[in-house]
């Protein structure tokens, strides 16, 4: 099964025999599993070959979907969380102990940024943000005992990009792990293990799971990395994805290439009238020529995805007058929905209080941003409806 668009549908399924249900695997209900050889006590005692025993450790559903996503990154193995973040903070804890050093894209989803600087200090890890767009910047920032670098790639919410292939062989060569956030890009758009990442993360609340019905997380990488964090972060934290969640999420996942064919279609009608419209400034989507790395979104994304973000003169007023007028896009946060989103996100605030940007990140910000950022998720509706909304409500 080479083709993407089969595998999100088939990989992971076993329906060989004549009369099995040709659908993805329902558990929802089931806390525990009985079992002849019941395993000891102790997660230790998982091996390989363990039975289903109890949700927490594992379950066919999440299963299921840890593979079928393991199949869409080119992954040895998968595992699911009950969020994005769960994913994320087990990934942290299970990679870095007390005295290891972080390295994180000092733009990026709010949570992670808060994680890093604020909580794992209390562990005693400390973290740096860095602008991962620039290799100089990153390579500036190593330390002896830095042990990962976390990028993301398109990074929330501006959209600016990180070189993959770039920054996993710079961490090789320091004997350091790169992880990748690829909820924006999806593995329709990137594959960062492809690109020698060691780690690749995603929020399956956005694209993957895509009807905005279920919250969820997942890590792909190598087996026995993973392994390890089972243990801690399902196992022991508890970060446990619902099964009936990852039912929702696989039967989203099944469109996801569609999806995305048409998110990034509508996208790149909605950047185009964006980048023409007289009271936008700047129009940021990677598949736009004026992007400032669309050359890297050219190597390193085979779709644009469906986010765009614009910056306007009066950002903030704006944002007022959108909330009120629009009617086919919805104001409001989250992404990779059916329907369009957009939010404001101003500067001033997001430097001070999520990214505690200074100096010259600070200013980098606001040069790409000005005032603030308009972020759009551009969902399904037809492009011609979602341009129309827009124009209303910006005139
Ligand atoms: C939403 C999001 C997360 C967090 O995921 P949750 O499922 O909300 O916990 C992490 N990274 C990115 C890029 C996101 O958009």
């Amino acid at each position: 099964m080479s083709r993407l668009e089969t595998r999100a549908i088939h990989a992971g399924a076993s329906h060989s025999a004549v009369g099995d249900p040709v659908l993805n695997i329902l558990s929802p209900a089931t806390s525990f599993y009985s079992h002849p050889d019941a395993v000891g006590f102790s997660a230790n005692d998982l091996g390989d070959q363990a039975p289903y025993f109890y949700t927490r450790w594992s379950n066919p559903t999440t299963d299921l979907l840890a593979e079928r996503l393991a199949a869409l990154e080119g992954g040895e193995a998968g595992l699911t969380f009950s969020s994005g973040m769960a994913a994320i903070s087990s990934l942290f804890l299970n990679r870095l102990r007390c005295g290891d050093h972080v390295i994180v894209s000092n733009v990026c989803y709010a949570g992670v940024a808060e994680l890093a600087r604020d909580i794992l200090p209390k562990y005693g890890i400390r973290s740096t943000a860095v602008d991962t767009s620039d290799l100089a910047a990153i390579e500036a920032a190593l330390r002896p005992e830095t042990r990962l670098i976390h990028i993301e790639t398109p990074a929330n919410p501006i959209l600016k990009l990180s070189d993959i292939a770039a920054i996993a062989a710079l961490a090789h060569a320091n004997g350091v792990e790169c992880s990748v956030d690829s909820t924006m890009a999806t593995p329709v758009a990137t594959t960062p293990l492809a690109l020698g990442a060691d780690f690749v993360v995603h929020s399956l609340t956005k694209y993957i799971g895509g009807h905005s019905d279920a919250l969820g997380g997942a890590i792909i990488g190598r087996k026995a990395d993973l392994d390890a964090i089972q243990k801690e972060g399902l196992i022991h934290f508890g970060a446990t994805l619902n099964p009936f969640a990852a039912w929702l999420i696989l039967r989203g996942m099944e469109t996801l290439p569609l999806r995305m064919k048409a998110h990034e279609a509508n996208a790149g009608a909605v950047a185009a009238f964006l980048a023409a419209h007289p009271r936008v400034e700047q129009t940021y989507w990677p598949g736009l020529a004026s992007h400032p790395q669309h050359e890297l979104a050219r190597r390193q994304m085979r779709n644009f995805s469906g986010m765009v973000s614009f910056s306007a003169k009066n950002g903030a007023a704006l944002a007022r007058q959108l909330a009120e007028r629009v009617e086919v896009f919805s104001y409001a946060v989250s992404l990779g929905k059916t329907r369009s989103l957009l939010c404001y996100v101003p500067s001033d605030d997001i430097i001070r209080s999520s990214f505690g940007l200074e100096g010259r990140d600070a200013e980098n910000y606001r040069a790409w941003t000005g005032d603030g950022t308009f972020r759009l998720s551009v969902g399904l509706e037809a492009p011609e409806d979602l341009i129309a909304d827009l124009e209303r409500a910006l005139d």
